[in-house]
């Protein structure tokens, strides 16, 4: 993929756009949402426009125009006061603008007129920022011309703060433009169907105030885009930040010196840098520069320190991180550096999008075809490690019923650790690992595949042998292909302690797990509560090595075939372990926890 790129994740977009449109909805405010900061991206603007969003509003012509030309179904708002040159464009490409000019409205009128359209007008008010707006001792007057107008309709007035001066849209502030709407109605007996207060910068107003007054209206990008608060750069609830992720490659990384050598002129830019001795560091060069980005709004994701940038690259103290030539180096962004590294021709823009349900199982059947393939190849080279019952530790599990008689829930030496650590985790956050499943004889497998395909049988008496063996080859394997015969398989779930129920994994009632392809463990289609908790026994499992099945979020291999292919191993630790030779162990060993081989 190439780099430098910007990664666009659609779903956290929608996500934050979502979540903004129905807070500020809880108080009657409708939102717009602003694509000027991602360039009118058209992928963007859709992922907008599906979330609920009915107006887009853009500071140049031309991005509305590109979105008008992708197809995006909206209304589009142009927020730049028109050039009084663009004016008939605004007429015929835009649906409605931010205005502050008389000279400007009337030429939108005569235009209007000439093409027999109707050119919707919101009036800026002047509150303090020094930007944009009339001020409010001459609103009546513009407004009582504006009325006079044809081809123009007054829809709303609006402010803006926090932008030229950084004025912050307080309540004050608020209520004085509700006030100002107030009078305007009553004064020309008309009814103002938009009060637009501010941008990003109105979500403290937002929050802290009960009473919204006649504001109805909020024009948003910062907020929606990149998930934070723009008067504190506080995050805001809920929201990602991380929707825009940059990434660079490092083209060099060499222990120099943090001091440069020589007497210091200026720079490449004219300016004379300074520097902080911090003696020998480890150097990395990005292959990315101010020419790309405004590199002061970048905070990496690693613990590395940028000391500077050229036009084509960032400097960098590695630290302690894990960098070498080739590695990618990943940024958030501030809103600056999202602007224009959205509007740099030399970064790939990476749209990530959401897939459905029918596109994720149709990726794993593919990825588990192949995985099936390597793992018919993958050698095994046994380390006789031993079995340990699980019941026999004393870790906090529970344990699922099994439906072989005496089973011991047994698992190899090192996985019986794993176990230890990640019970103790999650006792820690008032949960319980359940051990549904661990070491499995060819007979248990063959026993297991019958009692599903019966269980199926009864529950879908319609389907054919031939769909009910489809369902089943994707979640019980034949009695000689399970890695459950090598124990270093594991089936978990978590009982939360609190809640005194098996977690939601969006395809469990309790204990029972409906089969069915909502099992694929990044299935889309469940509930962000499912997807937290399927994240959470994951990343328990990953994080001691473990692989979670293509196909089953429960299931966990290591060392074994399976495992070995995932990881790229050359091998694999454990093979199958028949029960004739587990039994024996058993039999030599009648009072010990471990099955030696
Ligand atoms: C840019 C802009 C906005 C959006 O501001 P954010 O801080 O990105 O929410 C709203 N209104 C006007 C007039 C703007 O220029």
């Amino acid at each position: 993929m190439p780099t430098p790129r910007i990664n666009i994740n659609l779903s956290k977009i929608a996500h934050n756009a979502k979540v903004l449109s129905s807070l500020f909805k809880s108080k009657g405010i409708e939102i717009i949402a602003v694509t000027k900061g991602v360039c009118a991206h058209p992928h963007i603007a859709n992922v907008l426009v599906n979330s609920g969003i009915k107006i887009l509003a853009d500071s140049r012509i031309s991005n509305i125009k590109e979105m008008r030309a992708a197809g995006v179904k909206a209304s589009f708002l142009l927020i730049r006061t028109p050039m009084i040159s663009q004016a008939e464009s605004v007429v015929l490409d835009t649906d409605m603008s931010l205005n502050s000019e008389l000279s400007v409205i009337k030429k939108l009128s005569e235009f209007a007129i000439l093409h027999g359209k109707i050119h919707k007008v919101i009036v800026m008010v002047e509150l303090g920022d020094l930007r944009e707006g009339i001020l409010p001792s001459q609103l009546e007057n513009t407004i009582k011309k504006v009325l006079s107008l044809r081809g123009v309709e007054l829809t709303g007035i609006g402010t803006n703060l926090a932008c030229f001066s950084g004025v912050k849209p307080t309540t004050e502030k608020m209520e004085l433009l509700s006030s100002i709407a107030s009078s305007i109605e009553k004064k020309f007996k008309i009814k103002l169907s938009v009060i637009s207060g501010g941008n990003s910068a109105n979500y403290n107003w937002f929050s802290t105030t009960k009473d919204v007054g006649r504001i109805n209206n909020l024009r948003l990008g910062e907020s929606i885009f990149l998930g934070y608060e723009p008067l504190t750069g506080k995050p805001i609830p809920k929201l990602y930040q991380d929707a825009f992720m940059l990434v660079a490659e490092v083209i060099e990384l060499k222990n120099k010196s943090s001091m440069p050598d020589g007497e210091i002129g200026l720079n490449a830019f004219g300016n004379k840098p300074k520097f902080k001795d911090q003696g020998i560091i480890r150097r990395a060069i990005l292959a990315m520069g101010v020419q790309d980005v405004m590199v002061a709004g970048l905070t990496p994701k690693l613990d590395v320190e940028i000391l500077g940038a050229g036009g084509d690259h960032i400097i960098i103290n590695a630290k302690k991180e894990n960098l070498k030539v080739g590695s990618d180096v990943s940024f958030t962004l501030k809103y600056g550096a999202l602007v224009t590294a959205m509007n740099s021709s030399y970064i790939f823009k990476n749209i990530i999008t959401p897939i459905n349900g029918e596109e994720y199982c149709a990726i794993v059947e593919e990825k588990d075809s192949l995985h099936k393939k390597k793992t018919a190849v993958m050698t095994v080279k046994e380390d006789h490690s031993p079995l340990i019952s699980l019941q026999d530790s004393d870790f906090n599990l529970i344990f699922q019923k099994s439906i072989q008689k005496n089973y011991r829930y047994l698992v190899r030496e090192e996985v019986y650790k794993k176990i230890g650590r990640i019970s103790e985790l999650l006792n820690n956050q008032g949960k319980k690992l359940i051990i549904r499943s661990a070491w499995r004889s060819f007979k248990h497998q063959q026993k297991l595949l019958e009692q599903k395909a019966s269980f199926l049988k009864n529950k879908y008496p319609k389907k054919s042998i031939e769909e009910i063996n489809k369902i089943l080859s994707n979640f019980v394997a034949p009695k000689r292909k399970s890695t459950h015969s090598t124990g270093g398989a594991v089936d978990a779930l978590i009982y939360d302690l609190r809640k005194k129920c098996v977690l939601d994994f969006g395809t469990n009632d309790g204990l029972h797990i409906d089969l069915n392809e909502k099992c694929y463990p990044k299935h889309p289609d469940i509930s962000e509560e499912a997807k937290k908790n399927r994240k959470l026994l994951m990343k328990l499992f990953e994080d001691e090595d473990f692989v979670c099945d293509h196909k089953e979020y429960w299931h966990f291999d290591y060392g074994n075939i399976g495992w070995a292919v995932e990881k790229n191993k050359e091998y694999a630790n454990y093979g199958v372990l028949k029960e004739s030779f587990v039994q024996s162990a058993a039999l030599n060993y009648p009072n010990k926890v471990f099955f030696y081989l």
